[in-house]
């Protein structure tokens, strides 16, 4: 693609700027730009929306996003030493690419976007989750995206995904199943990125639904799932007895056995169960 973009290869771009990766930024770059163009491409059609990047770093996804005809990209960069590589690319997209040095959990994304918004990131480890679970759980919904097609290690993605009745089912599945639609689109490798992680990645893309899936308080919900997950061995009857003295009646009419575990439940019984201690 630097044929395309008429930009240095991302390994000439990471020598001649100094971008030596740092781990405590979480920084693990992909340099194949076929490969971030794929992801692009998974965000599907770009040319009408704003996009938001976390981490652009050296700029090989914002290139990808680019060359496959996002509209505008707002990329977010905490590491200063990546504005000159991120400000070449920028000359090369006159008026679509916008960079903002700074703290993607510090920043109001909106005041530099016009809808419609995705986001599109090679996130960080460190921050990916809380940026997640943050874009989840807006003031008021629908958020401000229309998707969210985000990198995260394979174990965090397998949580997002998950359907209840395993492991890997639990506050993050229900959080990010109720307000939207989540699926893996892509798995990649360690050696995918540069210096490779220990571990598998994958690309998840979340559609926002123009609702929840089912009603309840956004609030009661979190905190019934955070109950009932932070003792996800114990019957529901054992571990909610905290948040009502009669909970198995509460359990009962939300069709929920009260000898049934957390990861038993699908989100419908936990929504059920939020309304009728909303109710009470
Ligand atoms: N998008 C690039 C790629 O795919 O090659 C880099 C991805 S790397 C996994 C994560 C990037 O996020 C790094 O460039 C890092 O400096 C940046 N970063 C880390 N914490 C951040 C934060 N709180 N706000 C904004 N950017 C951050």
């Amino acid at each position: 693609m630097s044929m395309i973009d008429g930009l240095p290869p991302l390994r000439s771009v990471i020598a001649e700027h100094g971008l030596s990766a740092r781990k405590s930024l979480g920084q693990n770059f992909l340099l194949d730009l076929n490969l971030t163009a794929k992801i692009a491409r998974q965000a599907g059609d770009l040319s009408a929306c704003d996009v938001l990047e976390i981490g652009p770093g050296p700029g090989g996804l914002t290139r990808g996003l680019l060359a496959e005809g996002a509209r505008r990209v707002l990329a977010v960069e905490k590491d200063s030493r990546c504005l000159p590589a991120l400000a070449q690319i920028a000359d090369a997209y006159p008026g679509r690419l916008e960079v903002l040095n700074a703290d993607a959990l510090e920043i109001d994304p909106m005041a530099h976007l016009t809808p419609p918004v995705r986001v599109v990131a090679n996130l960080p480890y460190n921050v990916g989750t809380e940026l997640l679970v943050r874009w989840l759980t807006p003031a008021f919904w629908p958020p401000f995206w229309q998707s969210l097609t985000l990198m995260f290690q394979r174990e965090v993605a397998e949580r997002i995904v998950a359907p209840p009745g395993g492991k890997s089912y639990g506050r993050l599945a229900i959080l990010a199943q109720w307000r939207a639609e989540a699926r893996i689109v892509m798995d990649l490798p360690p050696e995918a990125f540069t210096p490779a992680p220990k571990v598998r990645s994958a690309v998840v893309h979340l559609t926002a639904r123009p609702e929840p899936l089912h009603p309840a308080d956004p609030k009661v919900l979190s905190r019934v799932v955070a109950t009932a997950f932070n003792q996800r061995r114990k019957m529901l009857r054992a571990s909610l007895r905290g948040l009502a003295p009669d909970i198995e009646e509460h359990l009962r009419r939300a069709g929920i056995a009260p000898t049934d575990r957390a990861e038993q439940v699908p989100i419908e019984g936990f929504c059920a169960l939020a309304r009728a201690l909303a109710e009470a």
